[in-house]
């Protein structure tokens, strides 16, 4: 027991004691009894009235004094304790939140914090200066604050992994990047950050880029044709006629390489204009594995299990040669080694938000290390087998790029023995279906 609950427990039975011990005296042993006790429980409310006085001016102000005795006077004591220590831990608090605010203030970064409700909760100077933020706009929706429509798309979306990168609303000319990190009870971090040295050094790579493969294109359309018209000499010495086949060989590899690198900056620098084709997708699978018939050295079995009726927003080109470039992949890559046979299936899967186009193969696979590589411009599992198939190196780099361009990404599942499949994840909101004898009517996400 605590002493102060001891002690009082004392006082009271001396006290009650005393005063039935003078009642009894005069012959009034009950009488004092109920008195004792009645003035004891008084007492009580007294103190306890006191001590609730006490902690109500303390909740105003610092506590006053105890001027409490006994188990009040510890009780009053302990409160005290709490009291202040709750004091100094708000200090501490309130020194790292301000602490921690006067670093993100020296970052260069925007920093912009949204409660649960994605209302503005706080941000930095720098944020400020990139997307101008004003007092008015605390508490407010962000996305009623910064109203860029790929912005609000993208924060309402919620799918973070990758950042968005806008032309700013603010500044003309520069580049923002904005992260958004989910943190806490549905609170969100945005980082925002001004790319537009970044942006333009990738602009002059890609200009780069695509003049030279222009500037190659002449020469080597003139330099093949020549080997081409020297081929059909008749009565080529073997040694001539080895060289030139392996020039031919070369210029067709260079013609590739440059072509697909034109598609690539081409898919980096238009704009998404041409973007609303409706692409029966059935109808395209079915050309696809025609042509990957076509291509196709062993007897692969080719499956188009695409359901009828879908129709994809996007456009067709890209998409035809994206899904190409899947189902090529596989009836150039899937035996590997072994030269078997493989099936190779097209087919689609309505999940949730997505929909997604599967291509897959049960051949060698690839080995996990390699997969998260495999989009990498001119990155091969086997550059040798890679070349000797026609290969650039390039392949997967496009369709990543035609997906980004379509909202969707490329997912990669393979286990070496069993298989690879690419699938094409869209969001649903690109995907029309037609009702059977009615218009295409687009899925609601
Ligand atoms: P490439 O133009 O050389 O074909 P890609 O970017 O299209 O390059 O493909 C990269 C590499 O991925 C290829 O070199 C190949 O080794 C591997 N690959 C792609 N698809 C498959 C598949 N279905 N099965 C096994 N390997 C594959």
């Amino acid at each position: 027991m605590r002493k102060g609950l001891a002690t009082e427990l004392q006082w009271f039975a001396v006290y009650v004691c005393a005063i039935v011990f003078v009642g009894l005296s005069f012959d009034l042993g009950r009488e004092a009894a109920i008195f004792a006790l009645l003035s004891y429980a008084l007492w009580l409310f007294r103190n306890l009235g006191r001590l609730e006085a006490w902690i109500a001016d303390a909740r105003i102000s610092r506590p006053g004094k105890n001027q409490f005795f006994g188990i009040w006077g510890e009780m009053a004591d302990d409160i005290k304790l709490m009291n202040q220590r709750h004091e100094k831990d708000k200090l501490r608090l309130q020194t790292v939140v301000s602490r921690v605010q006067q670093m993100t203030s020296a970052l260069h970064d925007g920093v912009i914090l949204a409660d649960s409700r994605a209302n503005i909760e706080w941000w930095n100077d720098a944020a400020n200066t990139m997307v101008g933020l004003r007092e008015v706009d605390l508490g407010q929706r962000i996305t009623n604050i910064l109203r860029e429509p790929r912005f609000q798309h993208y924060f309402d979306a919620g799918e973070y992994r990758e950042p968005l990168e806008i032309e700013s609303f603010r500044n003309e000319g520069q580049r923002l990047l904005f992260q958004v990190h989910p943190f806490g009870a549905g609170e969100r971090l945005i980082i925002v950050r001004d790319i537009t040295r970044v942006a333009k050094l990738e602009q002059m790579r890609r200009d780069f880029v695509a003049n030279v493969s222009h500037e190659l294109r002449t020469p080597l359309t003139v330099v093949r044709g020549y080997v081409e018209t020297l081929m059909s000499v008749p009565e080529l010495n073997p040694l001539m006629q080895k060289g030139l086949e392996q020039m031919h060989e070369q210029g067709l590899r260079m013609t590739s390489l440059v072509n697909d690198l034109i598609t690539l900056t081409k898919l980096e620098t238009d704009d998404r204009s041409g973007q609303n084709e409706l692409v029966d997708l059935n109808r395209l699978g079915g050309l696809i594995i025609n042509d990957g018939r076509a291509i196709a050295n062993l007897d692969h079995t080719l499956v188009n299990d695409i359901e009828t009726g879908l129709s994809l927003r996007g456009n067709e080109k890209e998409l035809r040669s994206a899904i190409s470039n899947l189902v090529f992949n596989a009836v150039k890559y899937a035996s590997g080694d072994t030269g078997n046979a493989c099936t190779i299936r097209l087919s689609s899967e309505r999940s949730g938000p997505m929909f997604h186009l599967h291509i897959s193969d049960d051949g060698v696979g690839i080995d996990p290390k390699h997969i998260p590589r495999l989009t990498e411009r001119f990155y091969r599992v086997d550059g040798g087998r890679s070349s000797g198939a026609g290969g650039t190196g390039l392949g997967l780099a496009i369709v990543k790029h035609v997906l980004l361009r379509h909202d969707a990404i490329l997912r990669i599942a393979s286990r070496p023995g069993a298989g690879s499949t690419f699938s094409c994840s869209f969001p649903i909101e690109r995907l029309v279906v037609a009702e059977k004898n009615q218009a295409p009517s687009a899925v609601a996400p």
